[in-house]
């Protein structure tokens, strides 16, 4: 009996690492609660199998529901895969946008100038 227990949490525990580590990754680069989870899917640990399955799927499903919606970029510093909107990385705490001098709007990393007015005074170029 004793052995079954092993073999059951064994397979719960591959599936349920990657997805506390999808989560981990897909969470913390959107800067979106990712401790709460990337502890969720340990919970199934401790259900029978199938009430397990079912309870991943759901909690994957309400994560991609809730998460922040838009799409992940690398970060230009750590080369993480951050939310597109993030002026600053979650990861390594560097920023990941430029802010232009004129109109102050957040510009890409890589861009030589800003794409709202043209100018290319922008923070941490040419200083
Ligand atoms: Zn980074
Ligand atoms: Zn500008």
């Amino acid at each position: 009996m004793k052995n079954i227990h092993i073999i059951q949490f064994v397979i719960l525990l591959v599936l349920v690492a990657p997805l506390a580590i999808w989560l981990y990754r897909d969470a913390r680069g959107r800067d979106y609660s990712w401790l709460f989870w990337t502890i969720m899917p340990f919970i199934a640990l401790f259900s029978p199998i199938y009430v397990a399955i079912l309870l991943l799927v759901f909690i994957l499903g309400i994560y991609l529901m809730l998460r922040p919606k838009g799409l992940l970029v690398k970060c230009p510093h750590c080369k993480k895969n951050i939310h597109d909107i993030l002026t600053m990385c979650p990861f390594c705490r560097k920023e990941a946008k430029r802010e232009c001098l004129v109109c102050h709007e957040p510009v890409p990393w890589e861009a030589e100038q800003c794409p709202f007015c043209k100018s290319r005074a922008l923070t941490g170029k040419n200083l």
